[in-house]
């Protein structure tokens, strides 16, 4: 009996076709938010209550190590990190406490999108209703042992 053709797939992997899957099965109505609530005095996050029933939500600091803008892609790319996933900090004899980042503007990109500004100077991030319904970490859509 031969092994050949099974492979370890990694949590990264898993999520990608897991983000694949899901992305097949987005209807319109799945990509046009009802209600956008963003919590931006209470620097808590955002939620979105999609055409078709469905609710996001995402805290800030999950957002901005989500920005989809092609530098942060590519660093995620690079370093295998999934959209979410906070850098690695570097080891420090005196670690500084880093406030996480909050957005200080939000404004809408026509009718398809948000963009960020956040309070570490980023703000080239734009947020598509179609990339924000992707990264959705509610349960059913971040199925069990699949980690973003
Ligand atoms: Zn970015
Ligand atoms: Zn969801």
């Amino acid at each position: 009996m031969s092994h050949e053709g099974i492979r370890i797939v990694s949590e990264n992997e898993a999520r990608r076709a897991a983000l694949f899957e899901s992305k097949q099965k987005l209807t319109t109505d799945a990509v046009t938010p009802q209600k956008v609530r963003v919590h931006k005095t209470e620097g808590t996050g955002m939620e979105i209550d999609w055409r078709d029933g469905h609710k996001s939500a995402w805290n800030f600091a999950w957002l901005r190590n989500a920005c989809p803008c092609a530098t942060c892609h590519d660093e995620r790319e690079k370093s295998d990190r999934a959209p979410g996933v906070p850098k690695p900090q570097p080891i420090t004899l005196l670690p500084l406490y880093e406030a996480p980042a909050r957005p200080v503007e939000i404004t809408p990109v026509g009718k398809y999108a948000l963009r960020f500004k956040w309070s570490d100077g980023h703000e080239s991030g734009i947020y598509s209703w179609d990339y924000l319904r992707r990264v959705c970490l509610c349960a059913e859509c971040v199925p069990l042992g699949v980690t973003r």
